[in-house]
């Protein structure tokens, strides 16, 4: 049956909506465009319909006139994802949440949000109280707390707090289900895990509770190396120094500092490099590391220059390939955990500059361990195919950034406490259709 939108929108039409075709493509797309792969098969999809919800009761509008008429919903922030998690694949509403931007509350280690919440803005504010995220992804600048939670997994503060679906990492949320009467439904503890990470595909999130971290004064430094396994090694070492306080342990194997052109007079050509931020306090033994590593320390900014100018996590996580592919847009990337130094120097030398080894540090079930998102030199499906099979061969793990699919993207195993909550708050399957392979196994049995 053909979808009846003029009496759709005549329903919402006392909501914000984006009916103008520029305007619904601009909205339906996000940085799939990463991976050749997703670039091909996603380019053309759009929504029918934008619409943004600035509280929970027009949520729940929206939810009840996509059951009545059976249509497609996919919940966006501020679409800045890489898998094409908020691309809709079959059309329908996107629910933009970037109007639901109320702080509820913060109080010393926690805090309660609406989903559209800005992440920097949040810092913002909470510093003001001496607190700030765990962590964030390196589009912290635009993206939304909803949105990482949806589909972000680690960024700047992952050194020391770790992954976002670790428990702890997301206290409690609120979800407006599409049930025939849609509900709203609040999850918490461990319960919270059915919806982390999810892609939108089993729930509206419209409210979280989030764990905070004292806000330090963060210094912002540069330290090049000649050789890059002694970089890497020195990210090991500074991740591995608890008496050292830190949120970011980035490191990059040359030619890759080449392409941070507006860096350009702090990167050495053919060094390596260390993009870090230390607590004030600490810079004494941090130097002391350096020192050991014979590093050299090429750009020093205090907590309030940084603050001013461009952060060095704008070069960093998957700034990295953003940068990187302006510059030659015949590169994509993979993301991998090499658990070990070992790993990362084989791959060093078994790939050399067909994948460009940028590592990044973070705490994988309390140690550090280096995290790669490598720059591929991309020439056809199958070699990268290739490239995947490996690193999984040689014991790293891939999260493939190349499938638009939540599990085959991480994890590769279907989340049945995921599946089984999608049974029950999206009974028909309208939820960013075609994400999640549980629910689509369950559709062809
Ligand atoms: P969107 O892209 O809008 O949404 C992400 C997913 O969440 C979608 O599936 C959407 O349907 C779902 N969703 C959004 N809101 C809700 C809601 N209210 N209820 C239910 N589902 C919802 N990611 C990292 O983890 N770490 C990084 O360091 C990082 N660096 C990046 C660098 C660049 C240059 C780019 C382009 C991306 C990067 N990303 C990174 C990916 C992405 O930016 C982050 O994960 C970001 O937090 C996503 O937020 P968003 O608001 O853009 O979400």
């Amino acid at each position: 049956t053909l979808t009846d939108w003029p009496t759709i929108t005549d329903e919402l039409a006392h909501l914000d909506l984006i009916t103008d075709p520029t305007g619904v493509a601009k909205l339906s797309l996000d940085y799939y465009h990463f991976s050749p792969i997703l670039e091909k098969k996603l380019q053309d999809k759009r929504g029918n319909l934008v619409i943004r919800p600035v509280n929970e009761s027009e949520v729940l509008q929206i939810a009840k006139t996509c059951v009545k008429h059976k249509v497609p919903l996919t919940v966006r922030g501020a679409g800045t994802g890489n898998y094409g998690q908020c691309i809709p694949l079959e059309g329908g509403i996107i629910l933009d949440t970037t109007k639901m931007n109320q702080i509820r509350w913060i109080k010393p280690g926690l805090a309660c949000v609406e989903p559209g919440v800005k992440m920097a803005a949040f810092d913002k504010k909470a510093r003001e109280i001496g607190w700030e995220l765990r962590m964030a992804p390196s589009t912290y600048r635009t993206a939304t707390i909803g949105g990482f939670i949806g589909g972000g997994s680690v960024g700047m503060g992952s050194i020391t707090y770790g992954q976002l679906r670790d428990r702890g990492s997301l206290r409690a949320v609120r979800v407006v289900t599409l049930e025939d009467e849609p509900r709203i439904l609040e999850l918490r503890g461990d319960e919270v895990q059915k919806v982390n990470h999810a892609y939108g595909t089993n729930g509206i999130i419209t409210e979280l509770e989030i764990p905070l971290a004292p806000a330090h004064p963060w210094v912002e430094l540069i330290v090049v190396f000649d050789e890059f396994m002694t970089a890497a090694r020195f990210g090991q070492a500074l991740g591995d120094s608890d008496g050292i306080v830190k949120k970011l342990v980035s490191i990059h194997a040359w030619p890759i500092p080449s392409y941070f052109t507006a860096l350009e007079s702090y990167l050495p050509k053919g060094k390596h490099c260390a993009f870090v931020m230390i607590a004030d306090y600490d810079l004494e033994p941090f130097q002391d590391l350096v020192k050991e590593y014979n590093g050299q320390v090429t750009y020093q900014k205090t907590p309030q220059e940084a603050s001013k100018g461009t952060s060095l996590l704008e070069f960093t996580w998957n700034h990295t390939t953003l940068l990187a592919r302006s510059i030659d847009p015949n590169l994509t990337y993979l993301q991998t955990f090499y658990f070990t130094l070992e790993r990362v120097e084989q791959m060093y030398h078994h790939f050399g500059d067909e994948a460009m080894i940028h590592l990044e540090f973070l705490r994988f079930h309390g140690k550090a361990i280096p995290a790669g998102l490598q720059l591929i030199r991309f020439t056809t499906e199958e070699r990268l195919n290739e490239i995947i099979r490996y690193h999984e061969e040689q014991g790293a793990g891939i999260a493939n950034p190349h499938t638009y699919i939540l599990e085959d993207g991480g994890r590769k195993v279907i989340d049945l406490d995921q599946v089984c909550f999608k049974e029950k708050v999206d009974p028909y399957g309208l939820m960013n259709p075609g994400k999640m392979r549980g629910w689509l196994e369950r559709e062809k049995a």
